[in-house]
């Protein structure tokens, strides 16, 4: 195994159950939760962890163990232990690397406290928030082809998205009918409000949007696990004021699991230039936004260990520079294969190739062009950026403490202020 045993004593010293646990109460030596592990619906607080020996026991479903390596392989429903390194890498293990690198990307401020490494993996969801997210998956499916949603089918078509890729991914309406859904089923409507799929006046916050969901491989079986949505008319939805909304809880890559299928992998901000790349026969995954969470990077590291990343994105400077952050906090080891691909100027995004006529052609022409970043001469590149910014940030220092040390004070005779009249 890679992980070296100092790792592995990191994480049992740095990792605690108290970390898993919802609102939890000191007891005497103990500190007293619900059960966070999957298949237990715990409504009072029936799991115990002992803060000392740090040894935890769940008095109603009987779980227990002597740590948080054994905590976290139940917390994630894996098996014990064949996911022993699994469970250690998603707790913030590294493999048999050197010490760490703490250089910033160039032009990023304020975030010098911040390892590049992250502490822990983007947490997937128990069970019994798995069984809200598929009753929602099937359900907002499934009405993007009822006749009464034909506006919102007509827009996820106008995009430019294939039948078969609106059907193959799930692609679907929210119409506010979760809430019912769920009592039908017999699931209990906390879950979802604690996902943030129902408000709290029991309506979808999700109404009145397109929805896309993410799906990964837990134990075996493909499973829902983030949800995302986005406003696609005017009055459809009750909050306009961000046209995209997320379930609560850790971010997470879309298109993961699907994406190790292939050798190579291409890289987008947007879930719609997924699905464009997707259309022209490759594999993507999508960031949501340029400023991914750490477990996002993590998980898209362990990914670039033994595939080929295309960055893909707009050839401006905000979309490039975004792309270069991107590379440096991924901070990839010199053996890694990372490209960089720019598409014309009056593109755009990659989902703005969807429905032209000669899109397919423009990916292909952007895809060929990609240039290889020499990820060891970028590394130094980041490490001499990253030195010049802290001597720059050592040298304003300075002056200011000179500056600020200099003034003698200026005494003119005659105006002498008499303090003691105040
Ligand atoms: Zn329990």
């Amino acid at each position: 195994m890679l992980i070296p045993q100092s790792e592995i004593d990191r994480i049992k010293r740095e990792v605690s159950v108290e970390q898993f646990l919802v609102n939890p109460k000191r007891q005497g030596g103990f500190l007293v939760a619900r059960c966070p592990l999957p298949g237990h619906d715990d409504k009072t607080p029936s799991f115990r962890f002992n803060l000392a020996e740090g040894w935890w026991k769940c008095m109603g479903c009987g779980r227990g163990g002597g740590g948080i390596l054994k905590f976290a392989c139940a917390y994630w429903g894996l098996s014990w232990p064949r996911d022993f390194p699994l469970v250690l890498e998603r707790l913030g293990a590294r493999r048999g690397e050197p010490a760490e690198h703490r250089y910033l990307p160039p032009g990023i401020k304020g975030t010098a406290a911040t390892p590049t490494r992250p502490k822990t993996w983007p947490r997937l969801p128990d069970r019994a928030a798995i069984a809200v997210y598929r009753v929602a998956a099937e359900m907002w499916a499934t009405n993007l082809w009822r006749p009464t949603n034909r506006d919102a089918l007509a827009y996820v078509r106008g995009r430019g998205i294939p039948d078969a890729l609106i059907r193959s991914e799930w692609i679907g309406v929210s119409t506010d009918t979760l809430g019912a859904a769920l009592r039908e089923r017999g699931l209990s409507p906390e879950i979802a409000h604690g996902l943030g799929l129902l408000r709290w006046d029991g309506h979808e916050t999700f109404a009145g949007r397109i929805t896309f969901v993410e799906w990964r491989l837990v134990a075996g079986e493909w499973v829902p696990v983030w949800a995302t949505a986005r406003v696609y008319g005017d009055g459809a939805a009750w909050d306009e004021g961000r046209k995209y909304l997320n379930v609560r809880g850790d971010r997470l890559i879309v298109g993961l699991d699907h994406a190790r299928q292939g050798r190579e992998v291409v890289v987008v901000e947007g879930v719609v230039d997924r699905l464009a790349v997707l259309s022209f026969g490759d594999v993507a995954v999508s960031l949501g936004s340029n400023q991914p969470s750490p477990g996002m990077y993590a998980e898209l590291r362990a990914l670039a260990r033994t595939r080929r990343l295309i960055l893909f994105g707009d050839p401006d400077r905000a979309g490039r520079k975004g792309r270069l952050r991107t590379l440096a906090t991924l901070d990839l080891p010199p053996a890694a294969e990372a490209s960089v691909a720019d598409l014309p100027p009056m593109v755009g995004d990659p989902g703005a190739l969807l429905g032209r006529r000669d899109g397919a052609a423009i990916y292909r022409a952007a895809k060929e062009h990609a240039r290889r970043v020499d990820l060891a001469r970028f590394g130094r590149l980041v490490s001499i950026c990253h030195l010049s910014y802290e001597t720059r940030k050592a040298a304003i220092r300075a002056r200011t403490r000179m500056i600020t040390a200099a003034p003698p004070p200026v005494r003119r005779p005659g105006k002498e202020v008499d303090v003691m009249g105040d």
